[in-house]
């Protein structure tokens, strides 16, 4: 009977170590290789929790028949992007679609993703959301009607260079009294939760807008005040 491979799905902290579980730090430690988004961040990780392993990248641009060549040297592979959970956003989802092909069995090791943060701390309903990653370069209008016409809470990505034009575009095509809620640089040390109508936060976050942020929009039907 062949031997059963593992590939395990590490989530990391999104900003303060502290996050990281005590399961991610024994996995990694008992792996025979971990893949990552960039061997610099990952290599941080593993110094600050006191241990050395070899660490190979898989970016968005490697193709499947390397990722599936790289897996097939070894028997227990995990994986990490550079922050958060795996495959939300980052090329994880490439790396586990690898391993199912050539019969890996793929094990999740939960923990930090900044989306199902900024949702649990945002007090807009997420019995139902809809997840819209980072928002397209192209098309953009399309994706604020639907935005504008939604009825659950919305949430994505967005990076410094985007939010405030992102915000802008928001505010034209969306009502601007609708509820919204900013979060930037969760977990780290100047986190910051900003809530209101889409006019209010977008001035507020024209203040201070450096860093990573998802953005949370109220279902159609929420009003700010
Ligand atoms: N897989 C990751 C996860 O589970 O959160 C997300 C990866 S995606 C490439 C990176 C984006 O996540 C950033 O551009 C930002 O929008 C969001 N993000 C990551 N860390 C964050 C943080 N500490 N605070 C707010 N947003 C964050």
């Amino acid at each position: 009977m062949q031997k059963e491979k593992f590939l395990y799905i590490v989530a990391t902290p999104i900003g303060n170590l502290g996050d990281m579980t005590f399961r991610a730090v024994e996995t990694l430690k008992n792996v025979d290789v971990i893949l990552c988004e960039d061997t610099r961040e990952t290599l941080k990780l593993l110094k600050h929790f006191g241990f050395e392993k070899h660490l190979v990248s898989v970016h968005q641009h490697s193709s499947d028949e390397k990722v599936q060549a790289l897996l097939s040297q070894y028997d227990n592979v995990a994986y990490a992007s550079d922050a958060g959970t795996p495959g939300i956003s980052d090329p994880g989802n490439k790396v586990v679609e690898a391993a199912v092909k050539i019969g890996f069995r793929v094990i999740p090791i939960p923990g930090a993703c900044a989306v199902v943060a900024a949702l649990s701390a945002s007090g807009l309903p997420t019995d139902k959301f809809l997840f819209l990653g980072f928002l397209p370069h192209k098309g953009r209008t399309a994706v604020f009607e639907k935005i504008k016409n939604a009825d659950t809470t919305v949430c994505f990505y967005e990076s410094t260079h985007r939010i405030l034009k992102t915000l802008e575009q928001l505010k034209a095509v969306v009502a601007p009294e609708r509820k919204m809620v900013v979060c930037r640089e969760l977990t780290k040390m100047f986190e910051d939760i900003v809530r209101g109508s889409i006019n209010e936060v977008a001035e507020k976050v024209q203040l201070e807008n450096r860093g990573e942020f998802v953005v949370i929009v109220g279902e159609k039907q929420t009003r700010a005040k």
